[in-house]
C-alpha cells in the first residue's frame, strides 16, 4: 500500500513547529514515531495534506528529572526509553511497565509516549498508568499553553483533548509518596505484539510498611470507550489495611465500572472475568512492592 501525497515539513525548533501547526491547522498531522500515522495514511483513514514531523525538535525526546520531586517525560520520548530508564523504574513503574509492554522491541524503539496519549486508543497501554500517577500533560501552540489532567483528556475512541494546532510538549508526574507500589497488567492472547484485552495499571501507598492504605489508584483500558480510573474502587480500599478479602471486593466494583464490548480479541463476559482477577492481582503486587519501598 502506497501513502498519499503530502508535504512533508521537518522543522528544528519548538517555536517553527507551532507556527507551521498554526498556519497549517486541520490539513497537517504531526508525525512522531509514525507507528499509528503512517498505517491510517496508508490504509488513507487519514489524509493529511502536510505531515509535520517532530524528530528535530530539540528536548522532546529528553526524561528530566525534577530535583526529587518528579519527573518531565517530553512528548517524543519513545517507549523503549521509558521501559529502560531507571528513575521511572524506580519511582513511576506502572509506566515503564506498560512501555515495556507495547508492542515488540522494534515498534517500541520508535513508538512516542505522545502518538499513544494523542492517538486516545481505548486499549492503549500508556494512558492507564499515566492516570494513576496523576500526569499533567503540556499542550503548546503558537498563542499558548495548557496543562490538562490525564484523567481528563480522553474523550472516545480516537478523541482528546487536544486542538490541531497544539503539541503534547510534555508529560508531568510528581513523585508518588514513600511507602508507594504500583504495577501494570496487560492481558492479551500473545505475549508481544498484541493490543490488550483488558489492562489495568494500579498505585498503592501505605502508612508504613504494614500500616494502613492511605491512598490507592486504579486505571483500566480496553473495558469502556475510554479508560477509566476506578474510583469506587479506590474509595473501599482507603483506611483499610491490605487483604485478599480486599482485594476481591475492589475487583468486584471495578467491574461494574466498565462497560466492555464481545469483539475479536475477546466477549463482553470473558473482560468482566478478567477485569475482577487483574484487579486483584494488580492490587496484591502493588502493595507487595510498598512494603519494600526503598528511601
Ligand atoms: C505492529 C504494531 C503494534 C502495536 N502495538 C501496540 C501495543 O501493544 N500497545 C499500544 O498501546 N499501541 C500499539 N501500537 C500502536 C502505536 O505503536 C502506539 O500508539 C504508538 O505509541 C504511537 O506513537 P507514534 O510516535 O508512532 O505516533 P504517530 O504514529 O507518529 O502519531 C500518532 C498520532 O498522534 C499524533 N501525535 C503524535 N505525537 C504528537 C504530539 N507530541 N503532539 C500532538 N500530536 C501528536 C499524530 O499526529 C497522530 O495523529 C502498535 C502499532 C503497530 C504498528
Amino acid at each position: 500500500m502506497l501513502l498519499p501525497k503530502f508535504e512533508y515539513h521537518e522543522p528544528s525548533t519548538l517555536q517553527d513547529a507551532l507556527n507551521l501547526l498554526s498556519e497549517l491547522g486541520g490539513n497537517a498531522k504531526v508525525l512522531a514515531g509514525g507507528t499509528d500515522l503512517l498505517v491510517r495514511m496508508k490504509q488513507k483513514i487519514d489524509r493529511p495534506s502536510h505531515v509535520i514531523s517532530i524528530a528535530r525538535v530539540p528536548g522532546l525526546d529528553a526524561i528530566i528529572p525534577r530535583n526529587g520531586h518528579g519527573v518531565t517525560i517530553g512528548g517524543a520520548v519513545s517507549a523503549g526509553a521509558i521501559s529502560r530508564h531507571e528513575l521511572l523504574n524506580d519511582r513511576f513503574l506502572p509506566l515503564a511497565l506498560a512501555a515495556g509492554r507495547l508492542g515488540a522491541p522494534m515498534i517500541r524503539n520508535r513508538a512516542t509516549i505522545g502518538g499513544n496519549l494523542v492517538n486516545a486508543r481505548p486499549a492503549a497501554d500508556l494512558p492507564p498508568p499515566c492516570m494513576v500517577l496523576n500526569a499533567e500533560f503540556k499542550l503548546k501552540s503558537a498563542s499558548g499553553e495548557r496543562e490538562v489532567a490525564a484523567v481528563e483528556f480522553f474523550r472516545g475512541p480516537g478523541e482528546a483533548d487536544i486542538e490541531p494546532n497544539e503539541l503534547l510538549v510534555s508529560i508531568n508526574v510528581e513523585t508518588p509518596m514513600p511507602w508507594t507500589g504500583g504495577s501494570y497488567i496487560k492481558l492479551g492472547a500473545r505475549k508481544t505484539l498484541e493490543i490488550s484485552m483488558v489492562n489495568v495499571a494500579a498505585l498503592i501507598t501505605l502508612q508504613s510498611p504494614d500500616g494502613v492504605i492511605t491512598d490507592a489508584r486504579i486505571a483500566l483500558g480496553a473495558v469502556a470507550p475510554t479508560p477509566v480510573r476506578a474510583y469506587a474502587a479506590e474509595e473501599l480500599l482507603i483506611g483499610e489495611k491490605p487483604t485478599d478479602e480486599l482485594f476481591e471486593r475492589a475487583g468486584m466494583t471495578g467491574v461494574g465500572l466498565c462497560s466492555p464490548i464481545t469483539d475479536h480479541r475477546g466477549t463482553m463476559e470473558y473482560r468482566c472475568m478478567m477485569i475482577e482477577v487483574l484487579v486483584k492481582r494488580s492490587l496484591k503486587q502493588a502493595v507487595e512492592r510498598a512494603k519494600s519501598w526503598k528511601p
